[in-house]
């Protein structure tokens, strides 16, 4: 025997994102890469984290969260997701939705199982179920509409499969799952018994009149649906670290003992800023947001367009994957880089979100920016 890292860490590679944040630097470039939103952040957020430091409150919350973030986000569920959550049962604060996730895999799956992804997919949630030995499996989401085939999903369904993962909206696609295709998720998923992780960290950012919808609000799923979404990108706090899951008592508590094990609870502090931030901003505040995003949305994918790297323009979120079958360079990642030396833009290259092989056209153009490092950006792709 010699010293080695765990089999699993080997399985695990630095993600791309990260890769091209790093190239970035390297270049003093514009960072389009990763999706830090660098908006300001609304006056009740920081003041509530301000005045709990202030005020003593910088020890451990209870393992689930305080009371008033918990009761906050319970209140939210109803009135947006139309979800009824009980603050004391079903509610668990975690290290943002990544922790979140992270402790619903390891209370609910076993090494072995199977997790259903769509691809294009999230790097973050193929690696957390290989942390925790589960195997994921794909379905392929297909342009322009990002439709999926529900005769692929009973096709790679098997008996160890126990779980599927729905982010809506989707990064990096954009895709907003419509009633239609959850309704018949669904019943995919009531069938073959599995758990329904949704990931809805986007489920402000819906765009051209469409409307976030919960999968876990389909009565026939609520039971086995864990809702994941948190704030770092609602309030644009991703370095306060604060998410949450929702669902039914028999996975909640011991979604929290493990959350209790691996984090021991979030920062007290900044669950106080969150929680007052719930409270006291209006729905005034969630569309505004909704609605400058959408300016960003127009604003890039008007010049991607202009450039020749067709956008795929988004239904949510705020990613664009972008054609770049135009752009030189054998592979995406060529292809980004190539884009990274000319313009001094940082994309991803598409295949970093495919198991498949597929993507190698494709760039993932991140407008979470403030207007004026996408007005920049924006200027320098226009050099192409
Ligand atoms: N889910 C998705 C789909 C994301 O894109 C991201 C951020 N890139 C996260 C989760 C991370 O969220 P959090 O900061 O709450 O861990």
């Amino acid at each position: 025997m010699s010293l080695n890292i765990s089999r699993r860490s080997s399985q695990i590679v630095q993600s791309e994102i990260r890769n091209m944040s790093i190239e970035c630097d390297r270049v003093n470039g514009i960072n389009l890469s990763q999706g830090i939103c660098d908006l300001e952040l609304a006056l009740p957020v920081q003041q509530g984290a301000q005045d709990a430091i202030a005020q003593g409150q910088n020890h451990y919350s209870r393992y689930d969260g305080t009371p008033e973030l918990r009761e906050a986000i319970a209140r939210k569920m109803w009135d947006y997701n139309h979800i009824k959550a009980d603050p004391e049962k079903n509610v668990i604060v975690s290290g943002g939705s990544t922790g979140a996730f992270y402790s619903a895999c390891l209370a609910l799956l076993n090494p072995g199982d199977e997790v259903i992804l769509f691809e294009p997919y999230y790097g973050y949630h193929v690696n957390t179920l290989l942390a925790v030995d589960v195997v994921p499996i794909y379905a392929t989401l297909k342009p322009p509409n990002w439709d999926f085939d529900p005769g692929e999903l009973e096709q790679i369904v098997t008996p160890k499969t126990r779980g599927i993962m729905i982010n809506t909206p989707a990064n990096p696609s954009g895709k907003v799952f419509s009633r239609d295709e959850l309704e018949w998720l669904a019943d995919f998923s009531l069938r073959h018994q599995l758990f329904v992780f949704t990931d809805e960290i986007y489920e402000y950012f819906v765009y051209d009149g469409r409307k976030h919808i919960s999968p876990g609000t389909l009565e026939s799923i609520a039971h086995q649906t864990i809702t994941i979404s948190g704030y770092s990108k609602t309030f644009s706090i991703t370095g306060w670290r604060i998410g949450y899951a929702v669902c039914h008592k028999d996975w909640a508590k011991m979604i929290g003992y493990i959350n209790d094990l691996v984090y021991v609870c979030g920062p007290t502090p900044l669950q106080a800023g969150v929680a007052r931030g719930i409270n006291e901003l209006s729905t005034a505040y969630y569309s505004e947001l909704c609605n400058e995003y959408f300016q960003k949305r127009e604003k890039i994918c008007q010049v991607l367009a202009q450039v020749g790297l067709t956008p795929n323009v988004p239904q949510g979120s705020y990613y664009v994957l972008a054609d770049a079958s135009q752009l030189p360079g054998a592979t995406s990642k060529e292809k980004s880089m190539y884009l990274l030396d000319r313009t001094g833009v940082a994309t991803v290259g598409g295949s970093a979100f495919y198991a498949s092989g597929q993507g190698e056209d494709q760039v993932r153009v991140c407008f979470a920016k403030s207007n004026e490092v996408l007005e920049e950006a924006c200027q320098r792709l226009q050099q192409l």
